[in-house]
């Protein structure tokens, strides 16, 4: 009995050790080891706070350069609101200007107000130190405003914003194979739920289609998008969406004619890999092979030797189709003017791990249920919103903490480095 009862106590003992203490320590230790952890990161987190930071931002810049310009390109919505804004700034050169640097953000509405914030970021404690003399910047602030205001990653019409460009129809006849093998798994079509029962059964259909399909297959499937299932995850669309038709037209007005050196395009994503690491993603370069080996020797100097992710051992998984980092690259590419496309992502739940992935995609496939079947009850709606909303912004301050200390410190030598690239 006595033993038991010793027993039964340290058993509790353990778990409040494991569950609470050991958590609450390794915090307090990470807030005196990480300065400023405590005091939280100023990150926005409304779609009206990011936007009026931004825009205040691009107002006072000191000093405030000749020709600067702010403009807004209006989206058709069917939300109550209306046509919804996406903020366009062009900083033009002091000088005569040989370099185009294009940074954007919240191409999926969920990631918006991390970019955002960067940009904003960017505009207040960075600008007044880069070298403007020859260097255009153009900032394209949240590209997806429906996905920013709702949450959602995606637009208004379910698609994937960085799947959907494209100068021909071609992209949105690709067909997965990989994809429809997996689709009753993937889109559920019934209310969302939540807990314990539910996380089990999805892991327990994960591991099936798991032996069926690598998990090279699935993540490829995943990744490269679908064009045939609209109310499914990482649908690609049929045609340009409305941000892109308009978004294209106007960055190709942005170099077309202006006879620039090179371009660097910077889009800012957050949620794919270890968690509280900044990745640049590889992307495919499009173009003559002389362009494509100028492109490279820029990319290359640019990155200064910071590494290019290698997501699964084989640089070809990324290369997503539709992309808007490319997809501009390319059309600079086509001008015959290197174009580096970087796509910046800083994780947050480990994907490059197969628990962390499976953990991605079951909050994904969550949100996308919710919004198409809705939920068995409140609680769940609740609680798929809050877990969807943490995957792309965690709230904690050591992750925000990480994200601006890296920004800070990287990406002011990679603009350095770009702008003094041969090729
Ligand atoms: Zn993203």
């Amino acid at each position: 009995m006595t033993f038991r009862f010793v027993s039964f106590r340290w058993l509790v003992l353990r778990w409040l050790a494991f569950r609470w203490l050991v958590p609450l320590a390794a915090g307090l230790l990470a807030l005196l080891l990480v300065p400023g952890a405590l005091a939280g990161p100023d990150f926005c987190d409304s779609f009206e706070s990011c936007r009026a930071n931004f825009q205040a931002a691009a107002r006072n810049l000191v000093p405030q350069p000749d020709g600067v310009n702010l403009e807004t390109l209006e989206i058709p919505s069917r939300l109550p609101r209306g046509n919804l804004p996406i903020d366009l700034l062009l900083i033009p050169a002091t000088g005569h200007a040989t370099n185009l640097v294009i940074i954007s953000s919240g191409i999926h509405g969920a990631e918006a107000y991390a970019g955002s914030t960067l940009q904003t970021r960017f505009l207040r404690e960075m600008l007044a130190k880069v070298d403007r003399n020859q260097t255009t910047f153009l900032l394209i602030h949240m590209i997806n405003p429906y996905g920013a205001i709702t949450g959602r990653r995606v637009t208004e019409n379910n698609v994937d914003l960085n799947r959907n460009f494209s100068s021909g129809g071609a992209l949105y006849k690709n067909i997965s194979p990989g994809y429809a093998a997996i689709q009753d798994f993937l889109n559920p079509k019934y209310p969302a739920q939540y807990g314990f029962f539910n996380l089990t059964k999805f892991y327990g259909n994960a591991a099936q289609h798991l032996s069926a399909n690598s998990i090279k297959t699935l993540r490829t499937a995943i990744l490269k998008g679908q064009y045939e299932l609209p109310k499914g995850i990482y649908y690609g669309g049929q045609s340009l969406e409305p941000a892109a038709r308009l978004l294209t037209r106007h960055i190709v007005k942005a170099f077309k004619g202006k006879n620039y050196d090179r371009m660097l395009v910077v889009d800012l994503h957050t949620g794919y890999g270890e968690k509280g690491l900044m990745h640049v993603m590889p992307n495919p370069l499009v173009g003559s092979p002389l362009v494509i080996e100028r492109t490279r020797l820029v990319m290359n100097a640019t990155l200064g030797g910071y590494r290019l992710e290698d997501v699964v051992g084989d640089s070809d998984f990324y290369q997503t189709s539709g992309d808007f980092s490319s997809f501009v690259a390319e059309t600079g590419m086509s001008t015959g003017m290197p174009s580096v496309p970087l796509l910046l992502e800083f994780g947050t739940l480990d994907s490059q791990k197969i628990f962390g992935s499976l953990q991605s995609l079951y909050r994904v496939i969550q949100e996308n249920r919710l919004h198409w079947h809705g939920a068995d009850n409140l609680d769940s709606k609740a609680q798929i919103e809050h877990d969807f909303r943490e995957m792309f912004l965690p709230s904690d301050s050591i992750w925000r903490n990480q994200v601006l200390s890296q920004f800070d410190e990287h990406f002011p030598g990679f603009l350095a480095r770009f702008q003094k690239a041969d090729h």
